[in-house]
């Protein structure tokens, strides 16, 4: 579906006050008027000081928040809304202390709305099976440098990925942090990631037999100097990871990782649409569950 360009101004004014934000949910949740959830009866009492409605035959009420992401916050939804802004446009990646100076709150806050609007990215990508012929390979990031396996391992992470092939340019990535790369770990990604009917190029590397336990699998004895000709796509996004990484996250945790492939992945797989990333964030918020572990994580 096409989505509106919006500047980080009209976005403001569009989302200026609490009443707004609740107006925005409710007009994305229940588009043709309220539909209760627990009897799917379709008329309520309305309290428009505490935002939810009474069902007219069971009797239950149900806030305008409950069963989105923002259930149950305390952060108010300005923030929220504006968070989603700028992680939405920052190329580079927000970091919780610049967030935290732009929408006014503190650097724990700030923190604590990345790590959920980067798992719901996450949660978003996974629902999705890269197809048709696919490159994978693996990289170390995190530490001080970013580099191939086996070469300096310490504090780093390893990482699987994969990229669909569309012509000369990558299509759609996907990418795991994973203990080490063996033959199980890649089984699992290549179970959760790609798609059964897909080709897999990679190189000769052991541990890529895995590949073969779900797709159709391609390897190749590759020199260091050709991998590029082989795996192009794939070398493309994995330096544009390292870019990435480096360039706001400096010395990344191993423990949230997959955090920073989750924003990563889920702006580089909307590159061509980049503009409408803040709405269809947004309207993610909305239709997700909420993310209970990770605000659980913080009130504990
Ligand atoms: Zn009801």
């Amino acid at each position: 579906m096409q989505q509106e360009d919006i500047s980080f101004y009209d976005w403001q004014q569009k989302y200026s006050t609490h009443e707004e934000c609740m107006s925005y949910i409710h007009s994305e949740k229940w588009p043709n008027g309220f539909i209760c959830p627990h009897c799917e009866n379709n008329h309520g009492y309305y309290s428009p000081k505490r935002h939810y409605y009474e069902c007219s035959t069971c009797h239950k009420q149900t806030s305008i928040i409950s069963g989105t992401l923002f259930e149950n916050t305390r952060i108010p939804l300005t923030k929220w809304f504006w968070a989603i802004y700028w992680i939405s446009s920052d190329k580079g990646g927000i970091s919780a202390l610049r967030l935290s100076k732009l929408i006014g709150c503190t650097w724990r806050t700030a923190y604590r709305i990345l790590k959920i609007l980067r798992k719901a990215m996450g949660d978003r990508d996974s629902k999705y099976k890269l197809s048709g012929i696919i490159e994978l390979d693996d990289a170390f990031v995190g530490g001080k440098k970013t580099g191939k396996r086996g070469r300096g391992a310490g504090g780093k992470t390893s990482v699987v990925i994969a990229c669909e092939t569309r012509g000369q340019r990558p299509g759609f990535i996907a990418m795991q942090a994973v203990e080490s790369v063996n033959k199980k770990t890649i089984e699992q990604f290549t179970s959760d990631h790609i798609d059964a009917s897909s080709i897999v190029n990679t190189d000769a590397f052991r541990a890529n037999v895995g590949v073969a336990s779900f797709a159709t699998h391609i390897p190749k004895v590759t020199p260091a100097d050709m991998v590029d000709e082989w795996l192009p796509s794939v070398h493309v996004a994995i330096a544009n990871l390292k870019r990435f990484l480096l360039g706001t996250f400096h010395g990344i945790s191993q423990h949230f990782v997959q955090e920073y492939l989750n924003e990563f992945c889920y702006r580089f797989n909307r590159r061509f649409w980049e503009d409408q990333i803040p709405n269809r964030l947004l309207k993610l918020c909305i239709i997700l569950k909420p993310i209970k572990s990770v605000e659980q994580e913080f009130s504990a």
